[in-house]
């Protein structure tokens, strides 16, 4: 019956989001469809409360269309830099946007404030973000209402502090400056804050997440301009313009610090790649010359008969143990240890700062934690678990093992093919036979 002419024509008909059945919302797990609805249905909650305690004046609206005509114009002339930036992997909440939205939260009403996200956010879905990485729509209305619930709590704040907005602030002296950066700190703490419920939705750790001091950095630039943006339409409007080429600049250096991060990782583990591993490698050595009694460690880590597991469970199960086995040795290890992966399934750590006898503990301790390590993967819907992985790891600390990061990876490398002829999973020093 559903293969009838009429049928098969008013499918075609339907755009692809509004099959509502088929919306990518329903097959995420149930706490995250909860949340999506919980956090929209606050923010329509506080959209209609604030537009019947405040409604607009005739100004609001001319700022409003003046602050939508500027970010369309930005994200227009910066349009190829975000579909780049897209395509790079990055801390996902820096956004030209808050520069916009945190103007509008200093000059209009909250109810605005919605209308200006959801106009912004439109645009940039349907002109810059479209058909990359897939992203479900339910994310980026998702995203849109956490703004506009950050813009609710900024404005608030300024609320609080009884100046409500930037014209208010301009004749308020050290009162108004102090409710400004309020504001400002407020949406800055918030937008961080609501991030947090997304680590269900990706994998990414929270310092990935939350991003560098440089990156964080970029946010507290975009709501400064956001700030004059805002002091700038409340005075002399025409200048709001000048805005715009900062803003393009900045933008690029957000594009810039991604290459950065991505020409430095592993893709498919998120670990350093070659590049990254051996420019932190030869920085510690440097370091370690300086400094006399210095020393550290270098381990080299090969998986046992991996080529098996490949050929049992296929190439993305394989991929998938590479990945669990990258995080299984970075929690085994500190925070400023740095781990790589060399290519196919043999990885590095850097050991800064610990000498020969503490560096074959952890080698140990990676050794131990991958034998026991289970990969969960789906298999034509049916989950599936491997076990009884093991390594083979090899070791050396300078300076004994070697004074050059190459020779060092070299006595690593030799201690590894002994510790493969000893019958793998083993740990085996190549220091003292360097
Ligand atoms: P052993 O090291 O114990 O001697 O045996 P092995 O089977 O691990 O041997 P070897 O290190 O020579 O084989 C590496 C295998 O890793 C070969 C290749 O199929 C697989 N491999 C390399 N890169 C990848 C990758 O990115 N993904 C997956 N799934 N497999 C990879
Ligand atoms: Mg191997
Ligand atoms: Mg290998």
């Amino acid at each position: 019956m559903g293969n009838g002419s009429a049928a098969g024509q008013t499918r075609r008909l339907q755009p692809a989001p509004f099959r509502l059945r088929a919306w990518a919302l329903w097959r995420q797990r149930r706490s995250l469809i909860a949340y999506c609805f919980f956090v929209e249905s606050v923010a329509a909650a506080a959209t209609v409360a604030t537009s019947i305690a405040s409604p607009p004046a005739r100004r609001h609206l001319l700022f409003l269309g003046l602050l939508v005509a500027l970010g369309v114009v930005q994200a227009e002339l910066g349009r190829k830099v975000e579909r780049m930036r897209r395509r790079v992997h990055g801390p996902p909440y820096i956004n030209m946007t808050s520069v916009w939205t945190f103007a509008g939260v200093l000059l209009l009403p909250p109810a605005l404030v919605a209308v200006l996200v959801a106009v912004l956010y439109a645009h940039l879905a349907t002109r810059s973000w479209y058909r990359l990485r897939q992203v479900p729509p339910f994310r980026t209305i998702l995203n849109a209402t956490l703004v506009v619930l950050t813009c609710y709590s900024a404005a608030s704040v300024l609320a609080a502090t009884g100046v409500g907005d930037m014209s208010a602030a301009l004749t308020s002296g050290w009162h108004g400056i102090t409710a400004v950066a309020l504001a400002a700190v407020t949406y800055f703490a918030v937008a961080a804050f609501t991030i947090i419920p997304a680590l269900t939705i990706t994998t990414r750790s929270v310092k990935a997440l939350f991003g560098s001091v440089g990156d964080n950095l970029l946010e507290v630039a975009t709501l400064c301009l956001g700030m004059l943006t805002a002091l700038t339409l409340a005075t002399l409007p025409a200048l709001a313009v000048a805005i715009v080429p900062p803003l393009l600049v900045l933008h690029r250096a957000v594009l810039v610090k991604q290459l950065e991060i991505a020409a430095t990782t592993d893709e498919k583990t998120g670990v350093f790649n070659t590049t990254g591993w051996h420019l932190l490698a030869s920085r510690e050595l440097a370091r370690a010359q300086r400094t006399t009694r210095s020393t550290f460690g270098v381990l080299m880590i090969d998986l046992d008969h991996f080529k098996l597991i490949n050929d049992e469970h296929g190439h993305l199960a394989g991929d998938q143990v590479l990945r669990a086995v990258a995080a299984t040795i970075k929690s085994a290890v500190r925070d400023y240890d740095s781990v790589g992966r060399f290519g196919g399934e043999e990885f590095v750590v850097l050991l800064p700062d610990i000498g020969p006898a503490a560096v074959l503990a952890v080698a140990e301790r990676i050794r131990s934690a991958i034998e026991v390590l289970k990969v969960e993967y789906a298999d034509d819907n049916h989950a599936r678990v491997i076990g009884s992985l093991s390594a083979s790891i090899g070791v050396a600390t300078y300076p004994d093992g070697g004074t050059a990061v190459d020779r060092l990876l070299q006595a690593a490398d030799r201690a590894l093919y002994r510790a493969k002829d000893a019958g793998r999973n083993q740990v085996a020093d190549g220091t003292a036979t360097a």
